[in-house]
């Protein structure tokens, strides 16, 4: 029987490992850390009967996927719950912003921009289900929908400062901003639009839902259906090199490209480890979990009934901000993400304590404390919000590069979203998960199509292990 070990048991470990076990391969995962789920993990990081996600909380790209049609992980357990409003961006003075799955209702409130908004993501939501076929894959491909694929990439190409342009409103230039901060890039860097258009098309058409119980769902899930198929995780395994494993015909590697190339040493073609090594990662996160009774009070109503919250001000504000942060300075003040997962969820609550997630937006491997400048943030738009934290759990950056090894200098995207790294990742080639060798391939996020907890670097990295073992060609 084929045999595969998988190193690391984050969603894209895990989807490789079932991808795997589906095609009759015996698979084993290790994973360094004492609980599965990598950068889907959940606890009761506060007080006692509330629960956090530690890294991923919403999945626009999860819902429906070729993995998610691979594999229906709804019979393991996992359940997705939306809220009412996907995302909201307050203002000054109580404006503000937001994005509902009805476009129309997002463009109501929009008002003078409403219609533009409609214009751009409209279309594009519409054709969304074909559009990700082909952006969810290695950009060498040939395209299944290459005009709608085209369609997208106009948008999605050029710096979100151009972009915001065709927006007249504070509210909606600012309202793009946060979802295109989501990169980590200067917004007036090329290809800074890919991912604001992304995610914010992804919001008209599947919404940002949460996983209920907790983002450990996914995680729990996916290892249901491992075991199914006679699969195998064990934890607390940190791989150091090769010869620490079995014997096996397949390994992926769940890592950061530095890190296989460490692991596999001079099993790699030197120039492909070169290459591995060169591999450049982003700027940091800082993450603070709060439990806070009665919710934040948003002055921008909206945002009290919003999963997630982008917190840094105008389309300029966030811009000089994200500047900043990729030159390896901090701000005075961070572009914030926080999450409100439990207005989805209300079972991750106990009685009306609830739990919000934040991170700010910090330089790489920062070493300061940015707990007292989230804070400032959420305060500017909801007086009144410190006074209800319960209590707070802080992960500086060196914690976050410290509870998962792929977080390479605080880096939760697993690497810089540069125009050159979101189309080639983790190295110019038409097979970017094969390590160069046989048998070793790497299926984190670091290869395409790049961070989120969709799986679909695994479900592809198993495909290209698949199609070298019967001899064809993946894609
Ligand atoms: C604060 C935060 C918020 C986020 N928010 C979102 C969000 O809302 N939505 C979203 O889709 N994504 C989000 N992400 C990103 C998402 O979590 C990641 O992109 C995703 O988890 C990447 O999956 P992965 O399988 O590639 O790697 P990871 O999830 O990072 O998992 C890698 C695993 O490999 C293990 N490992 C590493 N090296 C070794 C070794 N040598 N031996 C054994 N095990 C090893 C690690 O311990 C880890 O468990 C967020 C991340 C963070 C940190």
């Amino acid at each position: 029987m084929t045999k595969a070990i998988v190193v690391g048991s984050g969603p894209n470990g895990l989807a490789a490992a079932v991808t795997l076990a589906r095609s009759g391969v015996e698979v084993t995962v290790l994973e360094g850390a004492g609980t599965v789920g990598g950068g889907t993990r959940s606890s009761e990081l506060t007080v006692p009967g509330v629960v956090h996600d530690e890294c991923s909380g919403f999945h626009p790209l999860a819902v429906s996927n070729a993995f998610s049609d691979f594999i229906d992980l709804s019979d393991h357990g996992l359940e997705w719950a939306w809220p009412e409003v996907q995302y909201a961006h307050p203002l000054a003075r109580g404006a503000g912003a937001a994005a509902w799955q009805d476009i129309g209702e997002t463009a109501r409130h929009l008002q003078d921009d409403g219609q533009m908004w409609k214009r751009i993501f409209g279309p594009l939501a519409n054709r969304f289900p074909d559009i990700q076929q082909d952006f969810l894959r290695p950009m060498l491909h040939v395209p299944i929908h290459p005009l709608k694929l085209a369609h997208f990439g106009g948008f999605a190409g050029p710096p979100a400062s151009w972009l915001s342009r065709v927006w007249k409103t504070e509210e909606a230039r600012a309202l793009f901003a946060g979802v295109a901060a989501h990169s980590f890039r200067p917004l007036n860097a090329l290809a800074s639009s890919a991912i604001g258009v992304a995610l914010g098309t992804a919001a008209h058409t599947y919404g940002w839902p949460v996983a209920k119980n907790g983002s450990q769902s996914i995680a729990n899930a996916m290892v249901g259906a491992l075991e199914t198929l006679g699969g195998h995780v064990e934890t607390g395994m940190r791989v150091q090199s090769l010869s620490e494993l079995p014997k096996a015909d397949i390994i992926m590697f769940d890592t950061g490209p530095a890190a296989a190339a460490r692991i596999a040493g001079d099993a790699l073609p030197p120039r492909i480890s070169r290459a591995l090594k060169r591999y450049r990662h982003g700027p940091a996160a800082f993450v603070v979990n709060f439990a806070v009774e009665g919710g934040i009070p948003w002055t921008y109503a909206p945002a009290r009934r919003a999963g997630t919250v982008h917190v840094g001000g105008s389309f300029r504000e966030i811009a000089a901000a994200e500047q900043l942060i990729n030159r390896g300075r901090m701000p005075e003040h961070p572009f914030v993400l926080l999450g409100q997962q439990y207005l989805a969820d209300p079972s991750r609550s106990a009685g009306d304590v609830h739990p919000i997630d934040a991170y700010a937006h910090v330089p790489a491997g920062f070493d300061g404390d940015a707990t007292d400048a989230i804070e400032r943030q959420i305060e500017r738009f909801a007086p009144g919000f410190r006074g209800r934290i319960i209590a707070r759990h802080v992960k500086d950056v060196a914690e976050v590069e410290s509870t998962n090894a792929n977080y390479v200098g605080g880096d939760i995207v697993t690497g810089a979203n540069s125009a050159m790294q979101l189309l080639f990742r983790p190295r110019v080639s038409a097979s970017p998960y094969s390590l160069g060798r046989p048998g070793l391939f790497l299926c984190s996020a670091a290869t395409p199509p790049g961070a989120g907890a969709h799986g679909m670097c695994g479900y592809n990295a198993a495909g290209a292990a698949l199609a070298e073992l019967s001899g064809t060609s993946s894609l």
